[in-house]
């Protein structure tokens, strides 16, 4: 433990620092005014690397700058406020004592100095300063340990979002988002539209490269959903084996089927060659779209199946295409863009619960 003597006197600085060292504090150093003392404690240049001081016996009269200035300035730095003062004064009154402790001085030894009183002070100062110090680095290895626990829980939030193959998010997730973009988009009473993707052929591919070819087929596949679906809230996320689901808050059926056959083009651009496919030389996939202007009575659940009949449909037309979800009374044949081969139905989106219970 280091002791700081400050005193203009050098008898009394003498005798403080010989009572000290022989009652067995063999680091004691010494100033002569409160400036020296502001050196020795690294106030002149805080970048500057000094010894740290454990305890401060400071003379209360002093030329210059006094003792309980000295004490103000030394307790306004941060990295001091925790730096134990005793005041050695010659002067008893309560006033006096009073200005000591408001600027931080956290007792006193009176002249004539009482060695047993000294080492007394002394001795409980170091003890309190040990303790605080003891507090202060478990609080900080406190702070690093939650800081770690919080990193550590934030990387398994993550891996427990993301689906291991392709990198996108996987089903847990999807559901995650799905039922609070839900809520969010029945609050605005905005539309919600939702792609399932299949590849087709998928088994046949496997059989017919091998099934660690199939998962880089899968990769590419997934690579190419997100390139299509681009919007910041737009959620691709791996729905299971070789089906892939695309979630678009704020979008209605026309917006989704532009991005359904912008996926199709994407998957096409990849020209995964696909011996075995019925549908042509490459890898194709199949897609349902359902879509609807939400309220509070529509179920989440009700979109992913009205979704999933329309993409059993695409597979029935012929695959390689996009069918959207309609009551089947009222479907129409829409035309998306000249060479598509997509069939794609105008749905009432009203009626979108029907269609999921039907
Ligand atoms: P359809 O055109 O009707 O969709 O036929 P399909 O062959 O694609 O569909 P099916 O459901 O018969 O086969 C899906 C295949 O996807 C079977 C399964 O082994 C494969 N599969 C599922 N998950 C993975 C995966 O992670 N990696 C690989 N390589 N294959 C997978
Ligand atoms: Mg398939
Ligand atoms: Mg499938």
């Amino acid at each position: 433990m280091r002791i700081l003597i400050v005193d203009d006197e050098r008898d009394i600085q003498g005798l403080l620092a010989f009572i000290l060292k022989k009652a067995g504090y063999p680091d004691v150093l010494t100033a002569r005014s409160a400036r020296e003392a502001f050196t020795q404690l690294g106030m002149d240049d805080p970048a500057c690397d000094v010894s740290p001081v454990d305890l401060l016996l400071m003379d209360v009269t002093m030329g210059e700058i006094d003792g309980i200035e000295a004490c103000r300035r030394i307790k306004a730095r941060s990295y001091l406020e925790d730096l134990p003062i005793i005041m050695i004064t010659g002067r008893t009154e309560a006033e006096l004592l009073m200005v000591a402790f408001d600027a931080g001085a956290m007792d006193y030894i009176t002249k004539p100095l009482n060695k047993v009183e000294l080492l007394a002070r002394v001795r409980s100062a170091l003890h309190l300063k040990h303790e605080m110090d003891r507090r202060k680095a478990r609080e900080q290895e406190l702070l690093r340990v939650t800081q770690q626990l919080a990193a550590a829980n934030e990387q398994l939030a993550q891996l427990a979002a993301v689906d291991g193959l392709t990198g996108i998010a996987n089903r847990r997730q999807f559901d995650k988002v799905l039922h609070q973009e839900w809520g969010t988009a029945i609050q605005a009473a905005t539309s919600m539209s939702l792609i399932l993707v299949d590849v087709d052929h998928f088994k046949a591919f496997n059989d017919t490269y091998g099934h660690p070819h199939g998962d880089s087929c899968l990769q590419r596949v997934a690579g190419a959903l997100v390139h299509a679906a681009s919007r910041p809230r737009d959620l691709v996320a791996r729905y299971g084996g070789e089906e892939f689901v695309i979630l678009l808050p704020n979008t209605d059926l026309g917006g989704a089927a532009v991005v359904a056959e912008r996926v199709r083009d994407a998957v096409a651009a990849q020209a995964i060659a696909h011996a075995r496919s019925s549908v042509g030389p490459c890898v194709t996939v199949s897609m349902g779209v359902a879509a609807a202007r939400l309220r509070p009575d529509l179920q989440p659940e009700a979109l992913v199946a009205a979704a999933d009949q329309a993409l059993y449909q695409a597979k029935q037309a012929g695959r390689n295409r996009v069918s959207v979800a309609a009551p089947l009374d009222e479907v129409v044949a829409l035309q998306t863009h000249p060479g598509a081969s997509s069939t794609v139905f105008l749905a009432d989106v009203t009626e979108l619960c029907d269609v999921g219970a039907a």
